[in-house]
């Protein structure tokens, strides 16, 4: 079929998100905003689906895990203490004659040179040697360290005084909490915080649509150990993240992990993992999984003078536990669940494009329709259908009447909606079909079956 280069599914998928109402660009009306977008009515549900099964595997369904919600704005102390004022940062460089910014690994990488464990030094003195140009073909100048995260003023007055950082990652919410939770619930070891939020990134280069953005959501967990057992739950976080890849129905041969070199790591971090998804611009970073030591804990602790050590009943001994982090970006899931469902093909003779969403993510579980909007016998039974479905899955069952059969279909299809369910003359008068019988229709096959309606809810899970 046509244009399925990696950029055409791309550019193919950014025009069906529009179109179909998941994504839009952010401020579109006034141009866009770079790095920021919105999700529309079937995004939102995606990406719901997406956190409430995240939060079922996490936390609803373990019993060492306390859900969290923390404040976006911080104390800056808080950011100072753990490295991010000083170290999170990217490397950034300009183009001399536009003034455009570039991150300096990503023109490395572009001109073949492997920048992984690069200094900016080194990175600035690879761009000199190789005589690498900007994309507008200018020189470039030095490489420099760009910190990334955003500034703002907390308060009426606007001096150095009340500066404060929208958060760069939900984790810190989560170690200052620690003695918190602590002390209302007494856990014991090992148990973690988990939560689901907004992060703020000034990214030099925002791109590849929801992939690298300037405001993104993140689903983590800060999962506190006693030092000696923490590679016993690196191992069962690694296990647990790949399971989570499977809740959602990514495509297993697409998801890789990626052991962090030393240098490569974030400054807090004595072991990564990265799982990485082969999405259509490439492999890259689709979740984290890092081993933070007692670095978070000992920090926040000397900084703000409060005891932050655990006392163990057990042992009678007090400690700094250690902690396990799976980090988890929602947009870069979403865009890993659509760009992996993103299917075009030919059914009945005429080409189409579908989502082949796992039913456990679609917006839709559902589409129930009358066969023709004019009969008011179908109509009304379409609607009771409707309504015992929508008891079962609440929200997830959609109802359409308009245009034909055929159309509706198509219309599902495109929205990745696993199941049709149509009620006709059968249905309601049992003449060729049993008495309150409907089609159910398969998505990805075409496939139609005559069905109970009695039967359906328990048909839809399949
Ligand atoms: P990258 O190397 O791609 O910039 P990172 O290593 O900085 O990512 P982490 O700091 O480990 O990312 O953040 C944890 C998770 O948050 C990532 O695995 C990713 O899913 C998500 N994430 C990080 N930065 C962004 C961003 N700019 N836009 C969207 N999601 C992001």
């Amino acid at each position: 079929m046509s244009n399925n280069t990696e950029q055409g599914v791309m550019e193919k998928l950014v025009s069906l998100c529009k179109r179909k109402g998941f994504i839009y660009q952010g401020s579109e009306i006034y141009g866009g905003l770079a790095g920021t977008w919105d999700f529309g009515p079937l995004g939102v549900a995606l990406k719901n689906n997406v956190k409430a099964l995240w939060w079922s595997r996490f936390v609803l369904g373990r019993d060492d895990m306390y859900g969290m919600d923390a404040a976006i704005l911080m104390n800056p102390a808080a950011w100072e203490a753990s490295g991010h004022v000083a170290g999170f940062a990217d490397p950034l460089v300009e183009d001399t004659k536009t003034q455009k910014r570039y991150r300096a690994d990503h023109l490395l990488e572009a001109a073949g040179v492997d920048p992984k464990g690069m200094k900016a030094a080194e990175m600035d003195a690879a761009i000199k040697e190789k005589g690498i140009k900007s994309p507008d073909g200018n020189p470039l100048g030095d490489v420099r360290q760009f910190n990334m995260m955003l500034k703002t003023h907390v308060g009426a007055i606007q001096d150095d005084s009340s500066v404060s950082y929208l958060r760069p990652e939900t984790a810190g919410g989560m170690f200052v909490n620690f003695k918190n939770v602590v002390d209302s619930f007494h856990p014991k070891l090992p148990f973690g915080l988990a939560q689901i939020g907004k992060a703020f990134r000034n990214e030099i280069a925002p791109r590849d649509f929801i992939f690298r953005l300037r405001e993104l959501e993140q689903m983590e967990i800060e999962y506190f150990v006693k030092p000696a057992e923490w590679e016993a739950a690196f191992e069962s976080f690694r296990k647990e993240v790949r399971e989570f890849t499977k809740d959602i129905g990514l495509s297993q041969e697409k998801v890789h992990e990626l052991e962090v070199a030393d240098e490569d790591r974030a400054h807090y971090s004595k072991r990564t993992i990265d799982f990485e998804f082969d999405y259509p611009f490439g492999r890259k970073e689709l979740y984290g999984l890092a081993y933070r030591t007692d670095f978070d804990l000992t920090a926040h602790s000397n900084r703000s003078k409060q005891d932050l050590s655990y006392f163990d009943e057990e042992t009678k001994e007090r400690l700094v536990p250690h902690v396990i982090e799976p980090s988890f970006g929602v947009d870069r899931t979403v865009l890993a669940v659509l760009a992996d469902a993103y299917r075009e093909d030919e059914l009945g003779g005429e080409p189409r494009v579908y989502l082949a969403l796992s039913p456990a993510v679609a917006p839709f579980l559902a589409c129930v329709s009358p066969l023709l909007k004019n009969k008011p016998q179908l109509v009304e039974k379409a609607k009771e259908v409707r309504a015992a479905l929508a008891k079962a899955f609440p929200g997830r069952v959609a109802y359409d009447d308009n245009g034909n059969i055929g159309k509706r279909y198509r219309r599902q299809d495109e929205i990745g909606t696993p199941f049709c369910v149509t009620v006709d003359f059968d249905t309601v008068e049992g003449k060729d079909a049993p008495l309150d019988t409907v089609t159910l229709r398969h998505r990805d096959t075409g496939e139609q079956e005559r069905v109970a309606i009695a039967d359906l809810a328990a048909r839809l899970v399949a």
